[in-house]
């Protein structure tokens, strides 16, 4: 029978049982410690074998819960949900074997994006192949919505790029250079649309100010719900 117990900052579950020596796991998801030890072994042992090795413990912890922290959430297996254009589509892997360049396809109407790639390739690669995939797809989407908001707006641009950003969904320059960020792809097609305003709107007014939101609301008039809408969303893909 196992015991949960708490010994400093650790949580640790408890098991005596036939082994030779004790045993200390650290698992994922939480970096909890799974101990099992002889039957003659106490509680209190526990105790002072985990604080006496403290330091490493805490390393090893720390180490699996940033692990854990930096792995995609997807596993990249068939059945997996995505956010694609604001919708949950169903990931369908296909194994291939063949050189030719593996490609990923949406199919919109039944909500699946087929993905072809090879068993061997790690969740990383996989991962790696569907960033790639978003940014053609999100180059395809941005390019007409520059065409059409520049023109309204009357105003140029320089260097477009496409970046995995960490809190922000885009950025304009005073010379002009506008960064997007790649998780735009998750967002439903108007709050793209909202983002590529807004950094428009900064070649006409950098600041935040009045004039800043009153040039995007003769733009969207729904500028602020879809500002609202915007902030359920994370900037992470
Ligand atoms: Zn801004």
């Amino acid at each position: 029978m196992s015991k949960e117990i708490r010994i400093d900052k650790f949580i640790i579950h408890f098991t005596n049982k036939d082994v030779k020596r004790i045993n200390i796991r650290v698992k994922a998801p939480d970096g909890h410690l799974f101990i099992s030890a002889p039957e003659k072994v106490s509680i209190e042992d526990i105790k002072k074998v985990v604080l006496k090795n403290r330091v490493a413990i805490a390393k090893t912890v720390d180490r699996i819960k940033k692990k854990v922290a930096e792995t995609p959430s997807c596993s990249y297996l068939s059945g997996d949900s995505i956010s694609y254009l604001g919708e949950n589509y169903t990931l369908l892997v296909d194994f291939v074997t063949h050189k030719r360049l593996r490609h990923i396809e949406i199919n919109q109407r039944m909500h699946i994006l087929r993905m072809e790639t090879r068993e061997t390739f790690s969740m990383e690669v996989r991962h790696q192949q569907l960033l790639s995939f978003y940014r053609v797809r999100l180059t395809e989407i941005l390019n007409p919505l520059l065409e059409k908001w520049t023109q309204k707006l009357q105003v140029s641009i320089a260097k477009v790029r496409i970046k995995q950003l960490k809190s922000m969904w885009g950025s304009c320059s005073s010379s002009g250079n506008l960064s997007f960020n790649l998780a735009l792809i998750k967002l439903p097609p108007e709050l793209i649309e909202f983002v590529v305003v807004h950094e428009l709107t900064h070649r006409l007014e950098m600041n935040h100010g009045d004039h800043f939101y009153a040039i995007m609301h003769k733009c969207l008039p729904d500028t602020q719900v879809l500002n609202k809408h915007l902030k359920s969303y994370t900037t992470e893909v």
